[in-house]
């Protein structure tokens, strides 16, 4: 019988008679009954790879592929029919004996050891979490102590699920194919980028906490989407920084790429894009943001923010909202009685407006 180790992935041949299985790669071991079994009965000339790569759901990581060792699981097996059965026949003295050698032979055996092992996260925030065709990961409560260039990538069908982390990088998530990737609660700190998605992806961030770039980042992009990516973050606390906050953008969205901004708060300056037919959404209280939409998209529920960006030699109109001098000449409704200057009087306004301070 053919069981897959429940830490590394890697195929062993076992009798399936004892109750824990030693993997031959990665050395841990396993309850047998928690294994899953890859194939009910060895196929003939089936021989251990003489290396194993775990894949990235795997609770192991490595940079070398394990080579294989001998002493394998199959030993427990041949331990129990060689070494117990007669000894059960052997008597009493035999079973004092017996009792003390299933543990050295096995030391790994105790089921205290392999309940930890198995509640250990997959995924240690040490490296990139790969996620591709057919996996299906559960990460969490990690908590990422350095930032990453690139935390997630996320490809064709994976569907990957983090919970409570704390994800730290440049680029948190990049995901293609039909990846789905979920993120409830923890914190996300991304130095330019959250998520950067194409090609009917679907990412939902729920509830966290998000700090987008910094005080002296350059290129912040929250949000870029393409194709028929759909995104939605919900309840999320954003706060966006950059070192020129008039170029940081929080979502870009292109082609056919969907983003919904439901609820959660907003702060720091951004602009949002759309092009295409792509949709830029915000559900709640309205956020303001700097908005640039081309073609066919749609962007609803933001308050546009106005460049403010001041045009040297351009002269200023005396009473427009924003200009300096707009309080002495409109209505003075500061200003106490026994001044009585003319609206037009710039000297005794100016002369007035001193005194008051
Ligand atoms: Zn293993």
């Amino acid at each position: 019988m053919i069981l897959e180790c429940s830490h590394c992935g890697a195929p062993l041949d076992v009798g399936g008679r004892s109750p824990f299985t030693r993997c031959n790669y990665c050395g841990r071991t396993s309850r047998t009954s928690a294994c899953k079994t890859q194939h009910r009965v060895t196929p003939q000339g089936w021989a251990p790879p003489q290396q194993w790569l775990p894949p990235p759901q795997f609770t192991v990581h490595v940079i070398q592929p394990l080579p294989y060792k001998k002493a394998s699981g199959a030993i427990g097996c041949i331990i129990f029919v060689s070494v117990m059965l007669p000894l059960i026949i052997a008597g009493a003295a035999g079973f004092a004996i017996w009792a003390a050698a299933p543990r050295a032979s096995v030391p790994d055996a105790p089921a205290g050891d392999d309940d930890e092992a198995e509640a250990e996260p997959a995924w240690d925030g040490t490296s990139t979490l790969r996620c591709s065709a057919g996996d299906r990961l559960q990460v969490s409560g990690v908590t990422m102590k350095a930032a990453l260039p690139e935390v997630i990538v996320a490809e064709s069908n994976c569907v990957l699920e983090i919970t409570d982390s704390e994800l730290r990088g440049d680029v948190i998530i990049t995901m293609s194919g039909t990846a789905r990737v979920t993120i409830r609660r923890g914190e996300i700190v991304a130095g330019r980028t959250v998520a950067k998605a194409s090609s009917s992806s679907k990412l939902e961030v729920d509830g966290a906490k998000i700090t987008l770039g910094a005080k002296n980042a350059d290129g912040v992009v929250g949000i870029e989407v393409t194709s028929s990516v759909d995104v939605t973050v919900s309840g999320a606390s954003v706060t966006v920084a950059a070192r020129d906050p008039s170029k940081a953008v929080l979502v870009d969205a292109t082609s056919r790429g969907r983003v919904r901004l439901v609820d959660g708060t907003y702060a720091g300056e951004f602009t949002i894009k759309a092009d295409g037919s792509s949709e830029v959404r915000r559900e709640g209280p309205p956020v303001e943001a700097r908005l640039e939409v081309r073609s066919a998209a749609k962007v609803s529920g933001f308050k546009e923010r106005h460049k403010a960006k001041p045009q040297k030699g351009a002269p200023a109109r005396p009473g427009a909202p924003g200009d300096p001098l707009a309080p002495a000449f409109g209505p003075q409704p500061s200003k106490g009685p026994g001044c009585g200057c003319a609206p037009s009087d710039l000297a005794c306004n100016m002369k007035c407006s001193a005194g008051k301070k």
